[in-house]
């Protein structure tokens, strides 16, 4: 069962549920809320470290010293795994996509002071460099943990399961009842973890993740697949179908990790009324998303909706041009 797998603690939990007073008045909309994952305390905090707390557990039992993962340049995950390792004593190796940037800032600048070895993919896919390098560190005799994209595998997605009873605590003892949780979703490890703790909570509202690369569909098997296997490894028997995944996957824009007008507006918007910072290639994609959805009409301005930050600020300082432009 969840509460007896294998953990360590690396997260400041349980993170803040707040209301967002202001923001809600400047958009006309309905009552918003904010579940503070930004604020999970390992080196500027995210998502990954929720998954992290039960990957190192596992990497532990394995007698691991070495933890090998793989993202885009600008990783949260990356980075929040360089960290973990450094508290826990691991060594870190990173593969991060493309060439390296002139300007080591954001968080590759903070995957060197947390003291991981980078690896760029340069014109090799990302995924064969990593493969690769995981070789030619086990060649070389490391005990390797290899961490796939995003932490999504189903032992870090039983992580946001857990964050459902607990968000189920924070709504009782508030006594609040929502009716969406709005959230950044791409490697479907957050997405999935969600879906099967709303249904071992009773949570009764839509559990909407706004794609931040993935076309609807692809997201939707994605996250289908990987709630399935989370539920097995669960003892849960229950088989998950695309049709039960909810994905808006209209807010695309120029790409991942390309920053427009309604990242760039999502951003201003919560920075200026709430003292928020969210950051450029995923929550301001998923509040641009959560933005227009109120401002059409399709969530409607009687509800009460959560927005589930997930971290990613250090990346605002690799985007300062776009961003102030
Ligand atoms: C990784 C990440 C996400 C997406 O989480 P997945 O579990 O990969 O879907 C969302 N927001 C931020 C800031 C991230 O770093």
């Amino acid at each position: 069962m969840l509460t007896e797998l294998p953990r360590v603690s690396l997260a400041h939990l349980p993170t803040p549920l707040e209301p967002l007073p202001r923001l809600s008045a400047a958009l006309g909309g309905p009552q918003l809320f904010i579940k503070r994952d930004d604020q999970t305390g390992l080196a500027g905090g995210g998502n990954k470290t929720r998954k992290l707390e039960f990957l190192l557990a596992e990497a532990r039992n394995q007698g691991a010293d070495t933890l090998l993962t793989v993202g885009a340049p600008q990783s949260n995950h990356c980075r929040q795994t360089a960290a973990a390792a450094a508290k826990s004593g691991f060594r870190c190796v990173l593969v991060l996509g493309g060439h390296p940037p002139a300007d080591l800032t954001g968080n590759i600048l903070l995957d060197h002071l947390l003291g991981a070895e980078l690896h760029y993919a340069g014109n090799e896919t990302r995924e064969a460099k990593f493969q690769a390098v995981v070789a030619a560190e086990k060649a070389a005799g490391h005990r390797v943990y290899a961490v796939p994209l995003g932490g999504s595998t189903a032992l870090g997605a039983t992580a946001y399961a857990l964050a459902m009873h607990e968000l189920s605590h924070q709504l009782r003892a508030q006594d609040l009842t929502l009716d969406r949780i709005v959230f950044a979703s791409s490697s479907a490890g957050t997405h999935a973890g969600l879906v099967i703790g709303a249904g071992m909570t009773g949570f009764g509202g839509e559990i909407l993740g706004i794609s931040v690369d993935h076309p609807r569909d692809a997201l939707r098997g994605m996250v289908a697949h990987l709630a399935t296997q989370t539920a097995q490894l669960l003892s849960q028997a229950q088989q998950y179908r695309m049709s039960d995944i909810h994905v808006n996957a209209d807010y695309l824009g120029g790409g991942y990790a390309v920053m427009g007008a309604a990242e760039r507006e999502a951003i201003t918007l919560f920075a200026q009324h709430e003292g928020i910072l969210l950051d450029p290639v995923y929550t301001g994609r998923a509040a641009a998303g959560l933005i227009d959805l109120i401002r059409t009409g399709v969530i409607g301005a009687d509800e009460k909706v959560l927005f589930w930050h997930t971290g990613g600020a250090p990346a605002l300082w690799a985007y300062a041009h776009a961003l102030t432009a």
